[in-house]
C-alpha cells in the first residue's frame, strides 16, 4: 500500500472516528434531555391527577374540578381487579391498559410501550384510597414528535459526518500528493542518474529548501558530490600512478638499451638508481596510507624529543630549500610527545617540504615549535601562494592534488599523498593537524600533539 493511501486512510479514521464520537455524544445528550422533559410532564400531570382526582362512591375515578390537559397526555385509571375505572377522552374507546405491566407494580415507574406501533412513554402510579391499595394510574405521552426529532437529528449527524469524512479523505489525498510529489521527483531522479551513471547530475532543489523533502535532496546531493569526487580522485589516482610509473620505466628501459649498445657507464647507473628511488618512494608510500587507513600502521611508542627532530629536519631541508627559499625557525621550545620518532620526522619533512615546493623564489617559509595546554604546537607557515578555498577541505584526501598548484609546484613530483600521510601519522599519535589558508596570502598548517611528561605508554 502507498504511503499516500496509507496516509489518508489515517487522516479519514482520525476524522471519522472523531466525528462519530461527537455525534454519539450529541445524540446520547439531545435523547436524555427530550426524555426528562417528557417525563417531568408526566410527573407535573400526575400531580394534577392527584390534585383534582377523586374515587366515587361507585368506584370510579371522577375530577372534580375541570382542567385541561396536554393534549399529547393520556390518562387511565383501573382498579386492583383490572376494571378501568376512569380515562380522558382521547383514550376512552381504549380497553386495554397503557402498560400492561405497570399495573402490577408496587411503586412508580416509567415504560417505553407501543399500542398500534405507536409509541408512547407510559407512567405506571399505585394509588390508596383510605389508607389502602386501590388501583394503579397510568399517565401516556405520545413520542411520535420525539422520535420525529431524534430521527431527524440522526439524519443530519450521518449526512454532515458522511461529508466531513468525505472532504476530508479527498483533501488530504490531494495534500499529500502535494507533500509527496518532490519525494516522487527525488525517486526519479536518483533512477535516472543511477540509469545513465551520470554522476554530475544533481536532483533539482525543491520550492521549499528547508523542509524535509528539501533537505533530503540536498544531503543526496552532497553525497553524489561526495561520491562524484571520489570516483575523479580514483580516475586522477589511476592516471597520474601509470604516468608517474611509466615515465621512470621508460627512463630505465632507455637506458638499459643504451648500457646494451654502448656499454655501461655510471652515469646510467646514477640514472637508473634515482628512477628506482622514486618507485620505491611511490610504493612505500601507497603500502605506508594503506596500513595507516587500515588502522595497521606499525608505530614505536617512545619518548620523542620533537625540537632535536625538528631542528635534523630543518637542516636537511634548508639543502632543499637552497638560496630560493628563506627557511626560518621561528620560536622553538623544548617538547617532549609520545610516539614514533621517524613518523613524526615524515610529518615535518612533508609539511616543510611541501611550504618549500609551492612557494615562489624569493619567498619564506617559517618552522615554530611550542607548547600550549597539554599540548604540542608546530607551525609551519610559507608565502606562497596559498591553498583555493576550493580545495582546502580535500587537501588531506588521498591523491588529492589541488590543480593549480600542481602546475605550481616546482618539481611536479608530488603525488597527492604527503599531506595525507601527514594527516593518519598525526591521527595515530591522538593529535590533529589544522589548515589556514588565503589564495595569495600563503598557508599556514598547525599540528597539536599530545605533551608526556614522563613515559609512554607500552614503552618498554
Ligand atoms: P603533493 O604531492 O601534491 O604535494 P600533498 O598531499 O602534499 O601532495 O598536498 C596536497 C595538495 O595540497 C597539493 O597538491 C597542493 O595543491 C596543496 N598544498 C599542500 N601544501 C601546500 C602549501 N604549502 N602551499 C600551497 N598548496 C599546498
Amino acid at each position: 500500500m502507498s504511503l499516500r493511501v496509507r496516509l489518508t486512510l489515517l487522516y479519514v479514521s482520525i476524522v471519522g472516528g472523531i466525528l462519530i464520537l461527537f455525534s454519539a455524544v450529541i445524540y446520547g445528550l439531545v435523547t436524555l434531555t427530550l426524555l426528562a422533559e417528557v417525563d417531568d410532564t408526566l410527573e407535573r400531570t400526575w400531580e394534577d391527577v392527584q390534585r383534582i382526582a377523586r374515587v366515587s362512591a361507585s368506584g370510579r375515578l371522577e375530577f372534580v374540578t375541570s382542567i385541561s390537559f396536554n393534549p399529547n397526555v393520556f390518562i387511565q385509571a383501573w382498579d386492583r381487579n383490572g376494571n378501568r375505572i376512569g380515562a380522558t377522552i382521547s383514550v376512552s374507546q381504549l380497553e386495554r391498559p397503557l402498560d400492561e405491566q405497570g399495573l402490577h407494580e408496587s411503586g412508580p415507574v416509567f415504560r417505553d410501550v407501543f399500542i398500534d406501533s405507536v409509541h408512547l412513554r407510559v407512567l405506571s402510579v399505585p394509588f390508596l384510597v383510605g389508607g389502602r391499595p386501590f388501583g394503579t394510574v397510568q399517565i401516556g405521552a405520545n413520542m411520535t414528535v420525539v422520535d420525529g426529532t431524534l430521527q431527524d437529528l440522526l439524519r443530519t449527524l450521518t449526512i454532515v459526518s458522511l461529508v466531513a469524512i468525505v472532504l476530508s479523505g479527498t483533501i488530504s489525498w490531494i495534500a499529500t500528493y502535494h507533500a509527496l510529489r518532490p519525494l516522487d521527483l527525488v525517486t526519479q531522479a536518483a533512477l535516472q542518474i543511477t540509469e545513465t551513471i551520470d554522476l554530475s547530475r544533481r536532483i533539482p532543489q525543491t520550492s521549499h529548501p528547508n523542509d524535509e523533502v528539501g533537505q533530503l535532496v540536498r544531503a543526496f546531493n552532497l553525497n553524489l558530490s561526495r561520491l562524484e569526487r571520489l570516483i575523479e580522485t580514483q580516475r586522477r589516482f589511476m592516471a597520474d600512478v601509470g604516468h608517474e610509473l611509466r615515465t621512470p620505466l621508460t627512463v630505465i628501459k632507455g637506458n638499459i638499451d643504451l648500457m646494451r649498445r654502448i656499454g655501461a657507464d655510471e652515469e646510467f647507473f646514477q640514472s637508473i638508481e634515482s628512477e628506482v628511488d622514486r618507485l620505491t618512494r611511490l610504493v612505500g608510500d601507497l603500502i605506508l596510507l594503506a596500513q595507516a587507513e587500515t588502522g595497521k600502521l606499525p608505530m614505536d611508542s617512545q619518548v620523542v624529543d620533537l625540537d632535536t627532530v625538528l631542528l635534523e629536519v630543518f637542516r636537511q631541508m634548508k639543502v632543499l630549500a637552497k638560496d630560493q627559499i628563506r627557511l626560518k625557525i621561528g620560536e622553538i621550545d623544548q617538547v617532549l610527545v609520545c610516539g614514533d620518532r621517524d613518523r613524526l620526522k615524515q610529518v615535518l619533512v612533508n609539511l616543510i617540504s611541501n611550504g618549500i615546493k609551492y612557494t615562489p623564489p624569493g619567498g619564506q617559509v617559517t618552522v615554530s615549535l611550542g607548547k600550549k595546554g597539554n599540548y604540542a604546537r608546530l607551525v609551519v607557515s610559507d608565502t606562497g601562494p596559498g591553498i583555493p578555498e576550493e580545495d582546502l577541505p580535500y587537501i588531506f584526501e588521498r591523491f588529492y592534488r589541488g590543480e593549480k598548484s600542481r602546475m605550481r609546484s616546482k618539481d611536479g613530483k608530488g603525488f597527492g599523498l604527503g599531506l595525507s600521510i601527514a594527516y593518519w601519522i598525526v591521527r595515530h599519535h591522538q593529535g590533529r593537524i589544522e589548515v589556514a589558508s588565503k589564495e595569495g596570502e600563503g598557508t599556514t598548517f598547525c599540528v597539536w600533539l599530545p605533551l608526556v611528561d614522563g613515559e609512554c605508554e607500552g614503552e618498554e
